[in-house]
């Protein structure tokens, strides 16, 4: 499908633009996140009506364009899009909304400072006038961003747990001040905090149409938050705010992520965590006494630099069965020892599930080996629960 894609797009650069014509254009973009808030808010959305959606995880132009093509007629379309792609991608498909979760270091030898991403969104804030940003206040980098854009924007607070690439301010340098009990910040410039419109909120939604609990199946705050966008994105579009919370209470798992599966007599759960902010998410939900077979495979599409590993806390894996698998094992196994974290060292990740105790385990992926691994699993005469 995502050859179709290409091909289209070498054959017609508009197709994009014509095929999204007419029809409410719903991007999703950040480093961490995109996948799962787009699923939700497409989840939300089908309330509603029929939604087009890239949910293979192809989020560049060739992704989106065999999305639009492979359905070409419900009225709705929700894009996750690779914010290096953002800008091509919205100017061909002039969406209704644009959803900025947060902005990350990623992949540090493929992607440009998170500063230049911060700027191209700004760019793409001020061009689509016409266009509401669903935007996250806690993020310092998405509200230099975008402070100030003509046209609607929504802010969103979930408390983001890591802040490791926005110590300083976005917009002249100096530290920012961050209010010791909660999310508030400001610097000396005057950039601060706007006051977010959503928030999550002991244990639910508070938004201008009032509290609304969340019992959300997806494990971790940040997937409360997730779901915050999505809500205040549907809501926006006119779902009622009741049927979009139910909608995205039920979803169980994203493209595999999430997803149980018995191997053996171990209960295996797949996480995906490709970077420092996206471990720093994971850690806090993985299982309290669960053994964890980290994968990193580093490879073209993960990013091939591996110093980000350096950034991860594994210190917190102490007293865990752990394995290091993939094709960057020995690398995560360094780090691992620094840590002080004792490991196995297994190259297959079948193997490491094999060699780890009964019982729970956790297995934390990077892209590449995560869909290497659900492939295998699926293959395996094994039945996800
Ligand atoms: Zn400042």
């Amino acid at each position: 499908m995502i050859i179709g894609g290409r091909v289209t797009a070498a054959l017609c650069p508009t197709a994009l633009a014509r095929l999204t014509e007419g029809r409410r254009v719903v991007l999703v973009t950040g480093t961490n996140g995109k996948t799962t808030t787009s699923y939700l808010v497409a989840a939300a959305l089908r309330t509603m009506a029929p939604v087009a959606h890239n949910d293979t995880g192809a989020n560049m132009a060739d992704g989106a364009l065999a999305a639009v093509m492979h359905d070409r007629h419900s009225p709705l379309v929700v894009l996750e899009t690779d914010e290096l792609h953002l800008s091509g991608i919205a100017a061909a498909t002039r969406p209704e909304i644009v959803v900025a979760l947060n902005l990350s270091r990623d992949q540090l030898d493929r992607v440009r400072e998170v500063r230049g991403t911060a700027a191209a969104l700004a760019a793409v804030g001020a061009e689509h006038e016409g266009a509401t940003m669903v935007a996250n206040s806690d993020d310092p980098l998405l509200v230099w961003a975008l402070v100030g854009r003509p046209g609607r924007t929504i802010w969103l607070a979930g408390g983001g747990r890591w802040a490791g690439d926005a110590i300083g301010c976005p917009g002249c340098g100096a530290l920012l001040s961050r209010s010791p009990d909660g999310p508030r910040w400001q610097c000396s410039c005057g950039l601060r905090r706007p006051t977010p419109d959503w928030a999550i909120h002991q244990g639910g939604l508070l938004s201008p149409h009032g509290f609304r609990r969340l019992r959300m199946r997806l494990p971790g705050r940040f997937n409360a938050t997730n779901a915050l966008a999505a809500v205040a994105v549907a809501a926006e579009m006119g779902v009622d705010v009741g049927r979009a919370v139910s909608a995205v209470e039920q979803v169980t798992e994203i493209g595999g992520r999430y997803r149980i599966v018995t191997v053996g007599r171990r209960r295996v759960r797949l996480l995906l965590a490709k970077n420092p902010a996206g471990w720093a998410e994971t850690i806090p939900i993985l299982g309290p006494s669960s053994a964890v077979v980290v994968a990193i495979n580093a490879r073209e599409a993960d990013g091939r630099d591996v110093s980000w590993l350096w950034d991860v806390p594994f210190e917190d894996l102490r007293g865990r069965y752990v394995a290091a698998v993939g094709d960057r094992a020995a690398d995560l196994g360094v780090r691992l020892s620094y840590a002080c974290v004792p490991h196995e060292t297994v190259l297959d990740p079948l193997t490491a599930l094999a060699g780890s105790p009964e019982g729970d385990v956790d297995v934390v992926a990077d892209y590449t080996s995560f869909r290497a691994l659900i492939r295998r699993l699926d293959d395996l005469p094994v039945s996800p629960r």
